[in-house]
């Protein structure tokens, strides 16, 4: 066979013979490739929602290390909410503040910009402190599913810059849930490794 000459694979999902280059380099396969190639890739990923958290962490990571963190004119559309996006309950100028979804403190590196940002009561924001928002949902008897539902749609909406379907909201829920579980891992991982 001519080393020169491209391989050819065929792709698992629309069964096409391309040349190896369509298809992204992956050691852990047989053959040094993907199972499918890139175009199938991009077009499974785009309705999933581990590409959506991704996303919505990568656009975080890169808007959180520009100096200008939030305009007035976002933090103007944050404040239209008249309720609060955790218990749903009314907001006044008393009791409004605005909660970092994922805190600055933790691992997972929530960032200081107007995606991150969303209006809560001062009793769900001290109450969630600097837990994960799908583990404050789980744990919070006024943060229904309802809420839940809408929270995501458009934390996801507002990072990601357009309209989600209902598949990707819960995709989106689904993926946020176990990002939590896996957090508390880790760090009970950390934990025991402190212990010994
Ligand atoms: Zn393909
Ligand atoms: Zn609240």
């Amino acid at each position: 066979m001519n080393e020169n000459q491209p391989k050819l694979f065929t792709c698992r999902s629309c069964k096409v013979e391309k040349s190896s280059a369509e298809f992204r380099k992956d050691s852990r396969m047989p053959y040094g490739v993907d199972y499918e190639c890139v175009d199938c890739r991009k077009c499974r990923r785009r309705t999933n929602g581990e590409y959506l958290l991704e996303r919505a962490r990568k656009y975080q990571k890169r808007k959180g290390d520009a100096v200008m963190h939030i305009t007035v004119n976002q933090l103007e559309s944050l404040l239209t909410n008249h309720s609060c996006s955790y218990c749903g309950d009314p907001l006044t100028d008393k009791n409004s503040t605005l909660d970092h979804v994922f805190s600055l403190s933790q691992s997972y590196g929530g960032a200081n910009i107007a995606g991150n940002l969303t209006q809560a009561c001062r009793s769900c924001n001290s109450a969630k402190g600097t837990d994960h928002v799908a583990d404050f949902y789980r744990r919070s008897d006024k943060f229904t599913l309802t809420l839940w539902t809408d929270f995501v749609r458009s934390y996801t909406e507002r990072l990601i810059g357009r309209a989600i379907t209902d598949i990707e909201v819960e995709y989106m829920k689904r993926n946020l849930l176990d990002e939590a579980d896996e957090l508390r891992r880790n760090s009970k991982r950390k934990d025991v490794a402190t212990n010994e």
